[in-house]
């Protein structure tokens, strides 16, 4: 069985991250979406509020697991039995980032290999820090986000939609 873990902070998820998630659930038999707490980047939603909108947002894509990441990933990726990794490329700027830490992640576990995918185009650009700052400055972020992501960020902002 194939399995790979895909870490995150997903604050919240978007159709990029789902948009890799389906892509990943056609080459592996588990794909394990694991939510970082990532305390330190402040998240505009809780780890509870993240794993729920990465639950409904996915429960329709198969061999799919939502699950929350504490500590170090490569001692969560052992844990699962696996040793594979799925990160996201879009633009150059990604390659610097994700390559240090592919690097580091495998200094720390010999064994481990990242797996890279791109998103279709229309994603490319999409990032979940700009989602939520076009929510901040009141702009409609449906065409970035599931409906009800879309719903819970305006709900967050104490906007009605
Ligand atoms: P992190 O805090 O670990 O960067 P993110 O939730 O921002 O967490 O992103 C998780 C992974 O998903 C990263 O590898 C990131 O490059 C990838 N990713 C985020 N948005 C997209 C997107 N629109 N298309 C493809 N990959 C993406």
């Amino acid at each position: 069985m194939r399995k790979i873990i895909y870490p995150g902070t997903f604050d919240p998820i978007t159709r990029g991250h789902e948009d890799l998630v389906r892509r990943a659930s056609g080459l592996f038999d588990r794909v394990v979406v694991a939510v970082a707490a990532s305390a330190g980047k402040q998240p505009l939603f809780g780890l509870a509020e993240r794993l729920d909108l990465a639950r409904a947002v996915l429960a329709d894509v198969p061999g799919i697991e939502v699950l929350p990441l504490e500590g170090l990933l490569v001692d969560f990726v052992r844990a699962q039995g696996t040793n594979m990794v799925l990160r996201g490329l879009r633009a150059a700027a990604d390659f610097e980032f994700e390559f240090q830490l592919a690097g580091m992640n495998r200094r720390m576990m010999p064994d481990l290999e990242t797996v890279f995918l791109t998103p279709s185009q229309e994603y490319l650009f999409l990032s979940s820090s700009i989602v939520r700052e076009i929510a901040c400055l009141g702009g409609d972020v449906s065409l970035f986000v599931s409906p009800l992501v879309a719903q819970r960020i305006a709900a967050k902002l104490n906007r009605v939609k």
